[in-house]
């Protein structure tokens, strides 16, 4: 599926380490206060001031987080910063400045990491972030991508995971199991394009699944507009692996049980309309699929009032004492134990 229309290929020897390292980052401009020295010395100098530094990391590996077969490069580099970014806003900190290293095979010439960078350079754009440093080597096979992530916040607006407290609303942002879907239609696709090549996809149908996995974005706003609302969440964390799987991070951490409501849980039509497609139980992928990159947090019962008008926030349960444990109440009202992955509590 992803062609190649400009067959030019400059070896990435031509350039040599640092002549790639200048070239890759000749557009990465300054626009934190923080970032005292960026790219250009040995090490980039940090200055938060009276605020606390929020550090967080992650690697992407070609084959085991990604296939270039559908996932091009461009939108790589823009996913790769945006889930180091939606770390950092799970923190309820500000995000402002990122490392970037690759390591990539002789199979990729400089034109490919262009295009990488130039996913890279977007995302650092649209959410105001620096690029202050990384590494670039090579490696015997495929792309290696590893994002370290930075940000900001004053000490008491930091929110961890284990701060959720018996009786506290359990409420996610946007909706969920979208990006999921969005894998399996281009998944489909792509066996499709492998027994037809010439079989040109019509995607139409799927366009917002496949945008939330292509092309995802963190949940910068929450923090403003938790901010304005006057809340402080008791407990977050961001919804990459799916919301059950969370959900128990959460509840481990916080030392509680929680009842989760299916019919409360956020979906999109279109997800809907594909999980029929696929023949797939839609609660299970909701709860279970990941890459969904929204906010999971809980907020004491008195912040209720606040938040309940905002379409950017739903209460899908709410805590409970840990002897209790996690469920999911169905539709039907029966109550399975939630399970980090739900495929099997459902079917019992
Ligand atoms: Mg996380």
């Amino acid at each position: 599926m992803l062609e190649d229309k400009t067959p030019q290929r400059t070896q990435l020897s031509q350039l040599g380490e640092f002549g790639l390292i200048d070239h890759l980052t000749k557009n990465f401009d300054v626009k934190n206060a923080s970032t005292l020295k960026s790219i250009g010395d040995d090490a980039a100098v940090l200055d938060f001031g009276t605020k606390k530094a929020v550090v967080s990391t992650d690697l992407l590996i070609e084959g085991v987080h990604f296939d270039l077969a559908y996932m091009p490069l461009r939108h790589l580099g823009y996913k790769a910063v945006v889930v180091n970014l939606s770390d950092i806003c799970a923190m309820n900190a500000k995000p402002t400045q990122i490392t970037v290293s690759v390591a990539v095979s002789n199979r990729f010439p400089l034109e490919a990491l262009e295009e990488l960078f130039d996913g890279i350079t977007l995302a650092a754009k649209v959410y105001n972030i620096d690029v202050i440093g990384g590494d670039t080597t090579s490696s015997q096979k495929g792309l290696i991508i590893s994002i370290t992530a930075i940000g900001e916040a004053n000490e008491d607006e930091i929110v961890y995971r284990n701060g959720a407290k018996e009786g506290d609303l359990l409420i996610v942002t946007g909706d969920l199991g979208s990006a999921y879907m969005g894998l399996q239609v281009l998944e489909r696709e792509k066996q499709v394009f492998q027994v037809n090549p010439n079989n040109q996809p019509d995607l139409d149908a799927y366009t917002y699944l496949i945008e939330r996995q292509l092309k995802p974005e963190a949940r910068t706003d929450i923090r403003e507009l938790l901010e304005q609302l006057n809340v402080k969440p008791t407990s977050m964390i961001d919804v990459s692996d799916g919301l059950s799987s969370e959900i128990l991070h959460i509840c481990k951490q916080s030392k509680v049980g929680c009842n989760l409501y299916e019919e409360k849980i956020p979906v999109d039509p279109q997800f809907i309309n594909v999980c029929e497609e696929f023949n797939i139980d839609s609660t299970t992928i909701a709860i279970n699929g990941g890459e969904d990159y929204e906010l999971l947090f809980t907020i004491a019962l008195d912040d209720f009032d606040k938040i309940k008008a905002n379409p950017n926030f739903t209460v899908v349960g709410h805590i409970v004492k840990e002897e209790e444990s996690s469920h999911l109440i169905t539709r039907a009202n029966t109550k399975i134990p939630l399970k980090a992955r739900g495929w099997n509590a459902l079917e019992e």
